[in-house]
């Protein structure tokens, strides 16, 4: 029975100590174009080659002027113009103003930008119609980020709000961590892909379609073993091959305790079995040890409990490997329930919840429905896990619970 003897079941929070404290991050580093680093997680800080602004220039279409030259009632005449990609560098006469553009540079000796709003332009010249404060309008060189400043640590992935920063320095190249190589294969006599049709007792092959989708959008090579048949034989060589290929082996199905379960005892005999069973609703057989080169997750079979381990327990794994020190679980938050939620005391369970937030601002959540470990549909429905504490039972509509917002790798 399933709530029988749940003291022999380690915690996720041991179970992650136990892969986090045994793993060290990826050492192998690669300088790529910043054109195709995206994903990418950088390997070294990024230090900034140039002073952004480069030069000081004006934040106004308006006159450069030097204050002390401005009388009241006393029109300047245009010594030039400014333009943005355009610089004035003619010889600038006393008592005259330079009409000067958006972004282009200060002409040298200007102390102020006035705005052409207060500027009365006739034919004797032009007339300012304000007080005048020493550096208005003039954006300073390096005011956004000065020469050799640190910009990115490393550990961070590059995306849509890092690319165009190190753009905006002219930085070409950059320096990453390389690609960690992930095999994957899912076991069960009853798989088949998606494209063929089922026969008496087949099932589509979910696991290995989520996990790669998950692999891949977390920046990783995959390295697809397809579907391994329930034979020794056969899962051993998939167990070989994965284990020379790959840095992180990925399996899914077989590890529970049914008579065609071999994955554990495979892992046993190949590598060291570091933990297998865990107190957590869905999920509760995953494997986790070491092979003789790569690191090894056993999913469970059922499909959410395979994708809820994988994002729970392989993603933290993966991104530690991958160097990608800045990642974070989402925060858990606090909601009232709108629904009741079924529970027996013993395990941690991530039930799959829709949360909005009302007309008083408060967060609140309802369950998908059905929480069977086989309803994928609860996942492409919801927006969070309900994560309901190990020793709690049954909660009532109206209490607060801790949801969990999914990440990018669920979102919808
Ligand atoms: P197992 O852990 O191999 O006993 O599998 C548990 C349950 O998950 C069984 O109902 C399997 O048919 C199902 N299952 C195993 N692997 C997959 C998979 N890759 N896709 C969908 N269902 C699976
Ligand atoms: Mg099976």
């Amino acid at each position: 029975m399933d709530h029988c003897h749940t003291s022999d079941l380690i915690s996720l929070e041991q179970a992650l100590d136990k892969m986090l404290s045994q793993i060290s991050p990826l050492q192998q580093t690669e300088s790529i174009a910043l054109t195709s680093a995206a994903g990418r997680i950088t390997a070294t800080p990024v230090i900034s080659p140039i002073a952004v602004p480069p030069f000081a220039n004006s934040a106004m279409d308006g006159y450069a002027v030097r204050i002390g030259e401005l009388q009241a009632n006393v029109p300047l005449p245009v010594a030039g113009k400014a333009f943005a990609g355009a610089p004035f560098n003619g010889v600038w006469p006393a008592n005259s103003c330079i009409r000067i553009m958006t972004g282009a540079p200060i002409p040298f000796g200007a102390d102020a930008v006035i705005m052409q709003e207060q500027a009365e332009v006739s034919e004797a010249g032009v007339r300012f119609n304000a007080t005048v404060n020493s550096g208005q309008n003039i954006r300073l060189a390096g005011e956004d980020i000065l020469k050799g400043a640190n910009v990115l640590p490393a550990g961070v992935k590059l995306g849509a709000a890092q690319l165009p920063l190190l753009a905006s320095l002219g930085v070409a190249d950059v320096q990453v961590i390389r690609k960690l190589k992930v095999a994957l294969f899912s076991t069960g006599d009853e798989l088949q892909p998606i494209g063929q049709p089922l026969q008496d007792g087949q099932i589509y092959d979910t696991n290995r379609f989520a996990v790669r989708l998950m692999l891949e959008q977390l920046g990783c090579s995959v390295i697809d073993l397809g579907i391994i048949p329930d034979d020794q034989a056969a899962l051993r060589a998939a167990f070989l091959k994965a284990d020379s290929e790959a840095d992180v082996v990925i399996s899914s199905g077989g590890v529970s305790v049914g008579e065609a379960d071999y994955t554990k005892q495979m892992l046993d005999e190949l590598g060291n079995v570091s933990f297998w069973k865990l107190a957590i609703k869905p999920g509760k057989p995953f494997a986790f040890g070491k092979l003789q080169n790569a690191w090894f997750c056993g999913l469970p079979g059922n499909p959410v409990s395979a994708a809820l381990t994988f994002y729970q327990l392989v993603q933290p794994l993966l991104a530690k490997l991958a160097g990608h020190t800045e990642w974070h679980m989402p925060p858990r938050l606090k909601a009232r329930a709108l629904t009741p939620l079924k529970k027996s005391p013993g395990r941690l369970d991530f039930q799959r919840g829709i949360f909005t937030s009302n007309a008083e601002g408060e967060l609140v959540v309802s369950t998908t429905g059905h929480q069977g470990s086989h309803v994928f549909s609860s996942y492409s429905q919801g927006n969070c896990f309900i994560v309901l504490e190990r020793e709690r039972g049954s909660v009532a509509a109206g209490e607060t619970v801790e949801i969990e917002p999914f990440n990018a790798l669920l979102r919808n």
